[in-house]
């Protein structure tokens, strides 16, 4: 597989074509943004842990159902995957009350939801990534009604298996980010990553923070908490 131009750079990964029209290769960086790009810095190893915690989450998840655009590892940093048209929707679960969510309806972080929530922001920098219901995104031609019950379903699905996997290693899932795109044929694959930048990590027991809100808020110690994170799912993986 031969690593082509680069055809897009994020604020996280890189983005290259192959030689194969179908696949592109996401390069993982140190780069941490937060609060829309305002804030900026370096998380030292970030961009491998990244790479290997969101490749080994994919390969469980398609074995449980959920199509993903996970082909292979590349390297410490660089992966292979199907190349896709992003549906420019970031899909949000919440299964304990943090961030934007405690922000905007008043309310502490840390209330256990009897049931996982969803919502829907539109994927767009220059908005600010506006929240927006099913009927806003259909309106706006975002997304057909089927994708967006596919994506929902698949949305759940991953938090149900990602819930479980964290448990068990002492950590609480408290809420994530998913993309998704679609295939040449228009099927509807998990694309993007699943790790400590796009999901809130919890210490079980202490609910010390192990995700990128140590970066966000300024807590220190955030190289060890995506360290400590990657080792727990490397001990039950
Ligand atoms: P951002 O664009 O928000 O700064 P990143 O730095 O993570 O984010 O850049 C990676 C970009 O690649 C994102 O825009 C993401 O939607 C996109 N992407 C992820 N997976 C794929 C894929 N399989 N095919 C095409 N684009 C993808
Ligand atoms: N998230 C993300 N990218 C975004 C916005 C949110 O990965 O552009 C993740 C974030 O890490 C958290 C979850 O989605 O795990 C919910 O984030 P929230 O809406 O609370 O926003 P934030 O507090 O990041 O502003």
């Amino acid at each position: 597989m031969q690593k082509l131009e680069q055809i897009y750079e994020g604020k996280a990964k890189k983005v290259f074509k192959t030689d194969d029209p179908n696949l592109f290769i996401v390069d993982y960086k140190d780069d941490a943004t937060a609060f829309n790009g305002l804030k900026k810095g370096t998380i030292t190893g970030k961009g491998v842990i990244n790479n290997q915690m969101t490749n080994r989450f994919m390969a469980k998840l398609e074995k449980a159902g959920v199509p993903t655009h996970f082909v292979e590892e590349l390297s410490e940093r660089e992966t292979l995957v199907k190349k896709v048209s992003i549906v420019p929707l970031e899909v949000i679960i919440r299964n304990i009350s943090a961030g934007s969510f405690a922000k905007r309806y008043g309310v502490e972080e840390g209330i256990v939801f009897d049931k996982p929530t969803i919502e829907f922001s539109y994927k767009n920098d220059d908005l600010g990534d506006p929240l927006l219901n099913t009927s806003h995104a259909l309106a706006l031609k975002l997304a057909s009604p089927e994708e967006i019950e596919t994506i929902k379903k698949y949305a759940f699905a991953v938090n149900d298996f990602l819930k479980a996997f964290w448990s068990g290693c002492g950590v609480t899932l408290v809420d994530f980010k998913l993309e998704f795109g679609r295939l040449e044929d228009g099927t509807i694959v998990l694309a993007d990553e699943i790790s400590p930048d796009t999901c809130r990590l919890w210490d079980s027991k202490t609910n010390e923070k192990l995700d990128k809100d140590r970066f966000r808020r300024d807590l220190g110690g955030v190289e060890d908490a995506y360290e400590e994170v990657m080792r727990r799912m490397m001990g039950a993986i």
